[in-house]
């Protein structure tokens, strides 16, 4: 247990109707009650709220009218003392409110401080925590799903039983080593431990396979517009962002130099990527060549390829066909208010399975059929956030894909006839592979840095 006692304001900065200053710790109860106006707060029952005056004491004068909470451990967020002062909103009494805690022997909250006491003192594992973290980031709804069902610890307990699994093995292959009763215990070992291996890895495997999803979740689906000059390229950007209700305009904190749109497109979160290079990908397949830009395209979910119906069919739009053939693709036959040019018959044999949508931008023709489209790749992916684990947390999808190796390598020994004490190190290292997961093997300096990602006060 941490003996200091911190606070910190927790509610965003800004206006607003209520703003909260929360302490946490051993002191948190008596300091509270040195500045309150009210009931005494040390003989206050647990979970109970209290009307009072916050005091100055430079001034001896009323500095905030105040709810105060009062919630005793260990039943509380972080397992220590929690107190919570609900201020009226303005950004000045509230930090008027912090001061006066502070002055009174408090300290101010790291970032993430109060989820990793919570971690720290055993209420959550890493997981769980990270989960706070993405909750407070998420970007669509679907997105808090995941991180409210991770939260919950719903991967914490796949993560777990696995662990266990490989514990049990790893038991009973040492109770045959050294009690071998049996003269065929080196061939029951083996099988066990093979056995066991295999339904690890594919529990591995499968989640794995969900993180696509669940970065798209997080991040959204990673969407670019390519097509030639004067196509309409910027005007679609410019449909897509006012029609839907843009989510974010930039990733805050991030280093990321690229501008991202995201907008929600009945219900797909779109994340549109590198906004100020879309206008300049214009000759993306001439500028790097073929092979590359499929490289850059590929890192796309969705590739919006856009035509003009109004214009012939050139050879760089053959190439652009070509550079994203085997990728999610909806081709948009933009200005159809104007004169046909376009070889329609031959657009639809190079997009071949892919959708086609007609648009006449310019009179806000189309969009609609567009969005249906998205959509409809999108759902088609069955991106299902029911009842799945989903694994979106890139910390996550690096240590799972670290186990399925060491996973591999095991089998891979045992494959090779390898005593059976090595293969048993592989097994062990996954097994701390997946507690770095939740927080069981993990390096302290991680844990530093993983909370310093979180904002105040949380
Ligand atoms: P970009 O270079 O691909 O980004 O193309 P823009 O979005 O800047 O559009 C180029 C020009 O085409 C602009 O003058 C637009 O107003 C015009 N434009 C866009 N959509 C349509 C359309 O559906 N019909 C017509 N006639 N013009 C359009």
């Amino acid at each position: 247990m941490e003996t200091d006692t911190i606070t910190a304001i927790s509610t965003p900065m800004g206006e607003g109707a209520i703003a909260i200053v929360r302490l946490s710790g051993p002191e948190a109860v008596s300091i509270s009650n040195e500045l309150f106006q009210g009931k005494d707060l040390s003989k206050a029952d647990s979970h109970t709220m209290h009307y009072g005056k916050i005091i100055d004491p430079e001034t001896n004068e009323v500095a905030e009218e105040v709810m105060v909470s009062i919630m005793r451990a260990p039943k509380t967020f972080t397992r220590e003392d929690v107190v919570e002062i609900n201020c009226h909103g303005g950004l000045v009494s509230v930090n008027r409110v912090l001061e006066i805690v502070l002055a009174k022997g408090a300290r101010l909250a790291e970032p993430g401080e109060f989820t990793k006491r919570a971690f720290l003192n055993g209420r959550i594992d890493l997981s769980q925590a990270e989960a706070v973290m993405d909750l407070i980031r998420a970007k669509t709804d679907r997105a808090m799903n995941v991180a409210l069902k991770q939260m919950d610890g719903r991967l914490s307990k796949l993560i777990q039983s696995l662990r266990q699994k490989l514990l049990e093995t790893l038991a009973h292959v040492e109770v045959n080593i050294d009690y071998p009763e049996y003269d065929d215990v080196e061939e029951m070992s083996h099988n066990m431990m093979e056995e066991k291996t295999k339904e690890v890895l594919e529990e591995v495997k499968k989640l794995l396979q969900t993180a696509q999803q669940g970065k798209i979740l997080r991040e959204g689906l990673a969407t670019a517009i390519i097509g030639r000059p004067n196509v309409g390229k910027s005007s679609l950007m410019n449909a897509l962002v006012h029609e839907n209700k843009a989510i974010v305009t930039e990733v805050p904190g991030t280093t990321r130099d690229v501008i991202e749109e995201y907008v929600n497109v009945r219900g797909v979160p779109l994340r549109l990527v590198d906004t100020a290079g879309i206008r300049e990908t214009e000759d993306i397949v001439e500028r790097i060549g073929v092979e590359k830009s499929r490289q850059v395209l590929k890192e796309a979910d969705l590739i919006l390829l856009v035509l003009n119906y109004g214009d012939e069919l050139t050879a760089e739009d053959e190439k652009l066909f070509e550079a994203v053939r085997d990728l999610d693709v909806i081709v948009i036959v933009n200005k159809t208010d104007l004169e046909p040019q376009l070889d329609m018959e031959r657009v639809q044999t190079l997009a071949d399975k892919h959708p086609v949508i007609t648009t006449a931008l310019l009179h806000e023709k189309g969009i609609d059929e567009l969005e249906q489209a998205i959509s409809q790749v999108f759902f088609e992916g069955e991106l299902d956030t029911g009842d799945m684990t989903y694994v979106s947390n890139v910390r996550h999808v690096q240590l799972l894909k670290q186990a399925k190796q060491a996973l591999e390598d095991a089998l891979n020994g045992m494959e090779m006839d390898m005593p059976i004490d090595m293969v048993q190190i592989d097994v062990t290292r996954t097994w701390e592979i997946l507690g770095e997961i939740v927080g069981d093997t993990v390096h302290e300096s991680l844990i530093d840095q993983l909370f310093s990602q979180f904002c105040l006060g949380k």
